[in-house]
């Protein structure tokens, strides 16, 4: 970390426009750009075709600490290529959402992503996206930004996400699956969600994407040597 190759660490709920945001300012800052999700997603689609117990914290932690994931930059995208498998669309299926926030709740679990995710970041010159990045994978980071909205802006985020991939969800069940999964990531006792203290807080609810990437943007030009 340094001014030359700031690290932005963006946090914020489930639906919270993270994912496109952090992709705009890494493509305009000319930044690396991790979703730190996807990682938890990654392992809970193994442990899902493994038949691995949700509830058996030795084997997701196992699990974590093996699967071999990795990010593989892609004109529309990262695509995301798990023990040599494209699971780029696999992991965004409804069902691995909530084992996700399950399985992200298992401290072993963590311990494996977090290292992980340092060693991605350690050089720098990366934008990093998730629940705990401010607070815990790089406490010193740059940049902090933390994402908010309503859980009705979310909602609807969500549910429009998930019809222009054909998915067609019920607009009070994605409210309720949003719900519980935030309040999975804000109670659990290992790295809740939470802004760390000296982030910024946006709130996208009233903003354009434009908005938003402008300011941030503006804050990591403000903080490091990045033009
Ligand atoms: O960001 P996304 O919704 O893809 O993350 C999937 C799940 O992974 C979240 O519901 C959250 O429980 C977990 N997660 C986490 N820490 C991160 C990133 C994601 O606990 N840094």
């Amino acid at each position: 970390m340094s001014r030359q190759h700031p690290v932005v660490a963006i946090d914020g709920p489930t639906a919270s426009g993270k994912s496109t945001v952090a992709r705009a300012v890494a493509d305009r800052l000319g930044l690396k750009h991790i979703d730190t999700g996807a990682m938890y997603r990654s392992v809970a689609l193994a442990s899902m075709r493994r038949s691995v117990d949700l509830r058996d914290d030795a084997a997701l932690t196992a699990l974590a600490a093996s699967l071999a994931i990795e990010f593989r930059p892609a004109p529309g995208g990262d695509r995301i290529v798990v023990d040599g498998e494209d699971v780029t669309e696999a992991i965004r299926a409804p069902e691995v959402s909530t084992a996700a926030s399950i399985v992200s709740a298992v401290p072993g679990v963590r311990v494996a992503l977090v290292a992980r995710q340092q060693a991605l970041g350690a050089a720098g010159g990366i934008v990093m996206e998730g629940r705990d990045i401010g607070t815990v994978v790089f406490p010193n980071a740059e940049v902090k930004v933390f994402l908010g909205a309503s859980l009705e802006a979310r909602t609807r985020r969500r549910h429009d996400e998930l019809r222009a991939r054909g998915v067609d969800a019920d607009l009070d069940e994605v409210r309720r699956q949003e719900a519980e999964r935030d309040a999975r990531d804000e109670t659990r006792s290992h790295s809740p969600l939470r802004p760390a203290d000296d982030a910024v807080i946006l709130d996208t609810t009233l903003l354009t994407l434009e908005q938003v990437v402008a300011a941030i943007v503006q804050l990591v030009r403000e903080r490091s040597d990045v033009v």
